[in-house]
């Protein structure tokens, strides 16, 4: 696995940070996860509280303008393993399939996106077959199986796991994420109290089931440690959320 660092973009009102790699060597995709401006964030409150217009305020919008995409597909996330796969969109805008904690698509024009603050964004990229996928991974979710049933959902659309390419992005750091008994003991590891570094744990389990391990990459960011860029859920930020995103333009 390697650490990667993020380029920092502005959009509108949006800070979106983009894997500086993955811009190189996919230019064409849309990636990246927000960042903290201001007051705006995609959590219970969606929208800027003082601007009336709505088109202008609207984060998911502005995602879908700036990534080219007709239609920007959601889900309701509920800390589990469920994974929506996601066809073709009916209409255009911003639609939420179902409950679940990750998305996958064989489709162009169309952006997955999840909400986060500390819990671990996980994106997949197959760019022979242009498969993507999306997970929401916090320690319930990882524990649930999320990130396996993830790559089961990309497996059944045509991908391999040597083939795809794996990042997991901005998230709490293991310095910071300290947890009880039950945590440390749902995630397989031993029954003492202590730090977890949840992106470390994701990367074993998807070099164990073949993930190449050049192709496997790790945000530098912690969501707590740079309060000044993420959100953090364990910082204070009760409510409020990232958007992670990750779309091929309309063809
Ligand atoms: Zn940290």
């Amino acid at each position: 696995m390697t650490s990667t660092t993020e380029i920092e973009t502005r959009l509108g009102k949006l800070r979106v940070f983009k894997h500086a790699g993955w811009t190189a060597r996919f230019p064409d995709l849309a990636q990246g996860i927000t960042g903290r401006a201001g007051d705006f964030d995609f959590g219970t409150r969606e929208q800027y509280p003082a601007d009336t217009d709505r088109r202008s305020s609207d984060g998911w919008a502005l995602l879908q303008d700036f990534s080219g995409v007709d239609s920007v597909a959601r889900c309701s996330q509920v800390h589990g393993a469920e994974v929506i796969t996601c066809e073709r969109l009916r209409r255009s805008g911003v639609a939420v399939l179902g409950q679940g904690d990750a998305i996958v698509t064989d489709r162009a024009g169309v952006l997955l996106t999840i909400t986060v603050a500390d819990c671990v964004p996980v994106f997949m990229v197959d760019p022979q077959r242009r498969l993507l996928g999306l997970a929401h991974a916090g320690w319930r979710g990882i524990a649930a199986g999320v990130v396996g049933a993830t790559l089961e959902a990309m497996r059944r659309l045509g991908a391999s796991a040597e083939s795809l390419y794996v990042h997991l992005g901005p998230a709490i750091c293991g310095g910071c994420y300290e947890v009880g008994s039950e945590v440390q003991s749902a995630l397989g590891g031993s029954r003492e109290a202590g730090q977890v570094d949840l992106r470390a744990h994701i990367a074993r389990g998807l070099a164990e089931v073949g993930v190449d391990e050049e192709r496997l990459t790790a945000s530098a960011a912690c969501t707590r440690c740079d309060s000044g860029s993420f959100f953090s859920y364990r910082g204070g930020d009760r409510g409020r959320r990232m958007c992670a995103f990750l779309g091929w333009p309309a063809g």
